[in-house]
């Protein structure tokens, strides 16, 4: 199907960076199993007391630090290399699929990498300053925050609009990782399905999506579907003919 359809879109959540080390947020080792989401992860809450938000800021910072991509976001790549993916719209703010090296990466909810100054807007690589003292300051002495989508903060406008925009001209869609609870990027799989799109969702759970808009579920974690499908492609396109072992009767739909 990937290698038949005109334009294939992923859109990828916080599942496909937990076998990189990162936890996701929900579920029993979620990081929202830990830390209440509005305490630390609503913008009031950081306008309120950013030390303190700052505090758990930092030790995130520290496990996005010691991340490495894992073979999902590769197989991404791949995908990407070979022509059969169009863009990767993501919600994670990890810069995993830049760091393995995808080209076309929508980052919907903003990015870990950066800060940006509650004041002037001024925004800093954050391996450029330094948490030593909380929280950190920009030379305008506003308060910097990780250049991530809090809870009660709009989607920067340009990620919205192009992401909605893929979402609407793609005819696949890959849906790897994300429960879909999060709006409004749960809406971009049902842009997609009304526009007449398929959609595939890779995730070992079942989300609010599968019994809805989802055409074919892989009830499995992306690091093994992923580099199958490459795996799969690959060989149809050496030896169409001699392909069939590769193709598991694993697929529900
Ligand atoms: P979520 O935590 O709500 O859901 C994660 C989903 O991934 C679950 O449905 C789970 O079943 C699935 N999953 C777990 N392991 C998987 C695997 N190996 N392969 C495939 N799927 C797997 O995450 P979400 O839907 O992305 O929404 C939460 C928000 O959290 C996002 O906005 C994102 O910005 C943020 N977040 C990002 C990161 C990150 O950047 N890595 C980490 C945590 C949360």
């Amino acid at each position: 199907m990937i290698i038949s359809f005109r334009c294939v879109v992923a859109l990828t959540g916080a599942g496909i960076s937990v076998e990189s080390g990162i936890p996701a947020f929900r579920g029993s080792q979620g990081l929202w199993s830990k830390y209440d989401p509005m305490e630390f992860a609503h913008i009031d809450a950081f306008i309120s007391n950013p030390h303190k938000v700052w505090n758990v800021m930092k030790e995130f910072g520290a496990i996005f630090d010691r991340a490495k991509p894992n073979p999902a976001h590769k197989a991404l790549v791949e995908l990407e290399r070979l022509g059969y993916l169009n863009c990767i719209i993501t919600q994670n703010v990890d810069n995993l699929h830049q760091d393995a090296g995808s080209k076309a990466v929508i980052e919907y909810h903003g990015s870990a990498r950066r800060l940006i100054c509650l004041s002037c807007g001024k925004k800093y690589r954050s391996s450029e300053i330094s948490l030593n003292v909380l929280p950190p300051t920009c030379i305008c002495s506003g308060i910097l925050k990780p250049d991530v989508v809090f809870f009660g903060e709009p989607i920067p406008k340009d990620a919205r609009m192009e992401a909605e925009r893929q979402a609407r001209i793609c005819d696949f869609m890959l849906v790897i990782g994300t429960s879909a609870i999060v709006a409004p990027a749960s809406y971009l799989p049902i842009m997609a399905k009304e526009n007449g799109a398929t959609i595939m969702e890779i995730n070992p759970e079942g989300t609010s999506l599968t019994r809805t808009i989802v055409d074919y579920s892989i009830q499995e974690s992306a690091t093994v579907v992923l580099p199958n499908i490459i795996k799969a492609i690959q060989c149809l396109k050496r030896n169409p003919l001699n392909c069939k072992s590769l193709f598991r009767p694993n697929l529900t739909s």
